[in-house]
């Protein structure tokens, strides 16, 4: 019998967990640990925070799900792991100590690093939780006039809310008949692309952009904010009367010093999701070391790789899946400007971007889809 521990309840540790329990006989032991019970649909944090979809829409109860799949499910708060011993430190939460493991997933997502910026926490709205969102909401129903920042710091790794908070309070605006007193400006340490360096991206982005008037500020990476203002480390300033901003990313703090991250304590994975350098180990969604945006789209099939791999493992076979890292992303404008993009980021061909109402649909159908599949 082998034991398999999955760390995380997000996309990543959730599909792991799926197919894995779909590909290993009742023999094995499955368990997955995160802090919270509850799965979060990330993608949906911008509709709730403009009131089109409800708490209970954008989350469901893990336990209950992993229950049905045939996996233990534990609420804990993972401290380090130890891949030499195969042991997980556990720091608080349903067990305590330290949990020994034959096999590894690590799905433990990023750590968002607000203590980078100076008056973040103070003074800076960001969308990154379901508590957030809300409080964000709060905020923006209070917002008739004035300017509206919206932005992303160095290392945010995550251009599509930051698109879609401009675009939906845009809407709003327009909705009110406060549209003409309000002024949008996106701020961005990179150029109006995606972080993809690709110019059908830039050029379907910058339409969209014009279409709602919201203007765009590139070299602006913000490294502090104090009531009303935001400044960069170049020295420039923005004064704003609402604020939205994503801090820096960094890898998990649990995978840190044990010499397989990089120097922003990401994972380093080979593409079979294997950790490289340590046995019995895979890696899985934002936590790993790889080029270009975090999506859970790419969550997902890591994750699909890394169960169908350490199965194969577990049999004594070697690796028969490969990850590919392929964007695709959907930018929901609310109407027909809403934006597919799809990219091979490790090749670096042209992107194929396609543009109309149709994604705005498709993109809220793939919500419920996910939703109805998994919970
Ligand atoms: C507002 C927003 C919009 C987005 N839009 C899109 C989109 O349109 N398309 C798309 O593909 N992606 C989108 N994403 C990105 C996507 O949500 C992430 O890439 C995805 O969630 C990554 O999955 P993950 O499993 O790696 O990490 P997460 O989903 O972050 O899961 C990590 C899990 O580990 C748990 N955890 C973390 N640390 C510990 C610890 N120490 N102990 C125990 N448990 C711990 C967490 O509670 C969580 O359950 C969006 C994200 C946000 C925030």
């Amino acid at each position: 019998m082998a034991r398999v521990l999955i760390l995380g309840g997000g996309f990543g540790g959730v599909i792991a967990a799926q197919r894995l329990a779909e590909q290993l006989g009742d023999d094995h032991q499955i368990t997955l640990v995160s802090r919270s019970r509850w799965f979060v649909f990330h993608p949906a944090l911008v509709r709730l925070a403009f009131g089109k979809c409800e708490r209970e829409d954008v989350s469901f109860n893990l336990r209950h799900t992993m229950l049905s799949e045939r996996v233990n499910f534990i609420e804990a708060e993972v401290a380090r792991i130890d891949p030499v011993e195969r042991k997980v430190t556990i720091a608080h939460g349903e067990v305590e100590g330290r949990l020994p493991y034959d096999y590894l997933i690590f799905a433990l997502g990023r750590r968002l690093a607000t203590e980078r910026i100076t008056g973040f926490y103070e003074h800076a709205h960001h969308l990154l939780s379901v508590e957030k969102a809300l409080r964000f909401g709060k905020a923006v129903s209070e917002f008739h006039e004035g300017r509206a920042v919206i932005g992303q710091c160095s290392g945010a790794r995550l251009p599509v809310p930051v698109y879609e908070t401009a675009f939906a309070l845009s809407r709003l605006l327009e909705e009110r008949g406060e549209r003409d007193r309000a002024r949008i400006t996106i701020v961005s340490p990179d150029p109006p692309g995606l972080q993809l360096d690709d110019c059908e991206v830039t050029i379907a982005l910058r339409k969209a952009l014009a279409a709602h008037d919201i203007e765009f500020r590139p070299d602006f990476p913000i490294d502090r904010v104090t009531p009303g203002a935001a400044t960069t480390s170049n020295g420039h300033g923005i004064n704003f009367n609402l604020l939205m901003l994503l801090p820096p990313f960094q890898g998990s703090a649990a995978a840190t010093h044990l010499g397989i991250t990089n120097e922003e304590s990401y994972i380093n994975v080979d593409s079979a999701m294997h950790v490289v350098g340590v046995e019995r180990m895979y890696a899985v969604g934002d936590c790993v070391n790889f080029s270009g945006p975090k999506m859970g789209h790419m969550a997902v099939r890591q994750a699909e790789v890394a169960a169908t791999n350490l199965a194969a493992e577990i049999e004594g076979h070697l690796p028969v899946s490969r990850y590919s890292h392929d964007l695709r992303m959907v930018i929901d404008e609310g109407g027909g400007e809403s934006m597919y993009v799809h990219k091979d980021i490790w090749t670096n061909e042209p992107a194929n971007v396609r543009q109309g109402r149709f994604w705005s649909w498709a993109k809220r159908a793939h919500e419920k889809y996910w939703e109805a599949a998994h919970s």
